[in-house]
């Protein structure tokens, strides 16, 4: 691996017994890629916010550096001082702020904080520079996002309100890291934005998840996918040849990292890296 270029990874909480040995075992073997820190999602998926705190310290008796994401959408500002002062006490020293995304139902009762640059300045008014503070970025804009000037107007309202670094939404082009990249550098934004990356392991959930999240899956991708049918082991085969070609161009072209979306699995992580000629030949990867 080249000499700046460092690599996180995403865990969640995990909802039973059985899944937290599962999340401990891919932790583990995952560890072998030497990240510069780890990050826990927060209230995603279904997944309780308490889950977070528990994931953390779970995370960090693995020696984990850890990263909980933390959202402001429906929190009160005392709640997320409380939460905020607890990651303190246990030595946290880096967050993901993000504003999050209302579950159905909860009608509009929003939270004081409004936006993830509220977060991020409440963090900041809070404590200080404790934090590293990562935001979201969205190489493709948000699905809410009225305009990508706007989008892009909103990201740097994070980065003058004290973030320090951003992990972008996963997306299978790369064109459109390297033009939001552009434009942030141009609109001033000079800190590192790092892609998301995704592993492709089953068809049906990233479809759903893409229209959710607004990550655009090209035709011919698509379209590639969906002939594999049920043939899971192919999928992953293909999955983790294309992922690989794309972590390597990102890297090739200059990206600072690589933040992988593990979804607790350490295999479809690994076949990825695998084939990354830049992984640091002392580290040692079954
Ligand atoms: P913001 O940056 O606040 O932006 C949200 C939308 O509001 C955008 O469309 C933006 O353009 C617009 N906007 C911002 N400011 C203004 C303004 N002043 N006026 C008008 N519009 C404005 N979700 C979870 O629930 N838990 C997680 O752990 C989690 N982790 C994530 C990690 C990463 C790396 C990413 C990319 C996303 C993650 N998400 C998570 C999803 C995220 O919460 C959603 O995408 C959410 O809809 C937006 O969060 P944000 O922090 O990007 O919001």
């Amino acid at each position: 691996m080249s000499g700046k270029q460092a690599i996180s990874l995403e865990f969640f909480p995990p909802r039973d017994i059985a899944a937290q040995e599962k999340l401990v075992r891919s932790a583990k073997q995952l560890l072998a890629l030497q990240p510069e820190y780890v990050s826990v999602t927060f209230g995603a998926g279904g997944s309780t916010r308490s889950g977070t705190a528990d994931t953390v310290r779970l995370l960090q008796n693995l020696g984990c550096d850890v990263a909980p994401h933390l959202s402001c959408i429906g929190a009160t500002r005392a709640e997320l001082a409380e939460i905020l002062n607890n990651y303190r006490a246990q030595g946290v020293r880096r967050i993901v702020a993000l504003r999050g995304d209302l579950p159905s139902g909860m009608g509009g009762d929003a939270g004081e904080l409004h936006y993830a640059s509220e977060l991020v300045a409440f963090i900041r008014e809070h404590s200080a520079d404790w934090f590293q503070v990562e935001v979201a970025a969205y190489p493709e804009m948000h699905p809410q996002a009225l305009t990508a000037t706007a989008d892009l107007e909103h990201f740097n309202n994070k980065v003058q309100a004290g973030a320090q670094g951003a992990i972008t939404q996963y997306f299978f082009n790369v064109d459109a890291y390297f033009d939001f990249v552009d434009r942030a550098r141009a609109a001033g934004v000079s800190i590192p934005i790092v892609p998301g990356v995704m592993p492709i392991t089953n068809y049906t959930q990233l479809a759903r998840f893409s229209t959710m999240c607004g990550a655009e899956i090209p035709r011919w991708l698509r379209l590639r996918l969906t002939d594999f049918g049920d043939d899971r082991a192919s999928i992953r085969a293909f999955g983790a040849e294309f992922i690989g070609q794309l972590s390597q161009a990102l890297l090739d072209r200059g990206a600072p990292g690589l933040h992988f979306y593990t979804l607790n699995n350490a295999e479809a992580t690994m076949a990825i890296w695998r084939q990354l000629s830049l992984r640091d030949t002392s580290v040692a990867v079954a």
